[in-house]
């Protein structure tokens, strides 16, 4: 099987290229036609033709196909998208002023079992590869092109659909590069968000290896005990430690941390449950 072209950054891309004897100017070319001219026809800019049909025969450029879409009263478009091993996964474009903040799926199914969510319920079936991410991305991007001219402006980027992000960290991590290359999408590292029910692991990588990258930590309640039932991974990496490692980590300029409370009726809504939230965020809140 032909390796997915939407799977290699842009070293990656200049390393085949290099690794095969073919000129590496080729692969700026490329990152530009299919990430900033966002185009799905082979390339016909000033490329060498030896590079062309290498990556012809070696290469396969197709994506997630667009299996149904669902638009709202509001302008929010929900895709579902049919991956090649007839896996289903929900992307989300969410308008703001005709522009829009796209919702990324990391995951099929999610290994976290949070009790509210139904993808949780399902299990993780597998990771998405970043060319699976990428092309929720570029699928959403020409859906808009085609049927809301003028507006495909995705302008912020959030890990927050079905799986845990930082639980297929290499996969998201690739993604995130090919999205802020100045050859290919470019946009602003300040306006990517992952979210992440709180996976150590995974935040430790995500502070060293892609700084910049906001972070939405989900909380859901500020008592360990109640957090346990809602959020299983909490057994494990108790919210007391996640709070106290995100805290240690040096935010760059115009980089932000945010909290997510889901709040569930007769559940995590009571005034104890208010006053001990305030209590464990009083000093997060920018003055
Ligand atoms: S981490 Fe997110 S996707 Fe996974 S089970 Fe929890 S809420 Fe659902």
């Amino acid at each position: 099987m032909k390796q997915s072209f939407y799977d290699l950054n842009h070293s990656d891309l200049e390393m085949v290229l290099n690794q095969n004897d073919l000129n590496q100017s080729a692969a700026a070319i490329l990152f530009n036609w299919h990430y900033k001219k966002k185009e799905n026809a082979q390339c016909y800019e000033k490329i060498a033709k030896n590079s062309l049909v290498f990556f012809q025969n070696n290469f396969d450029f197709s994506l997630p196909k667009i299996d149904t879409v669902h638009e709202s009263k509001d302008r929010t478009v929900k895709f579902l998208f049919k991956l090649k091993d007839n896996h289903k996964i929900e992307t989300v474009l969410i308008p703001f002023h005709n522009k829009y903040s796209i919702c990324l799926s990391s995951q099929v199914g999610c290994a976290m079992n949070c009790s509210f969510c139904s993808t949780g319920r399902q299990g993780l079936k597998r990771n998405l590869t970043t060319s699976e991410i990428v092309g929720q991305f570029l699928k959403a991007w020409r859906w808009l092109a085609k049927n809301r001219p003028g507006e495909e402006r995705i302008l912020n980027i959030v890990f927050m659909g079905q799986g845990e992000p930082l639980h297929n960290f290499d996969a998201v991590k690739k993604a995130c590069e090919i999205f802020i290359s100045k050859h290919g999408t470019s946009i602003g590292i300040q306006k990517i968000t992952i979210s992440t029910a709180g996976y150590i692991p995974g935040l430790k990588r995500w502070s060293q290896e892609i700084p910049g990258v906001n972070l939405a930590l989900s909380l859901h309640s500020p008592f360990e005990e109640k957090r346990n039932e809602l959020m299983p991974i909490n057994k494990i990496y108790p919210l007391d430690e996640v709070l106290t490692y995100v805290d240690m980590i040096p935010l760059n300029k115009k980089q932000f941390i945010t909290y997510e409370y889901l709040l569930i009726k007769d559940l995590n809504d009571s005034p104890d449950d208010a006053k001990k939230l305030a209590t464990i965020l009083a000093d997060k809140v920018p003055i």
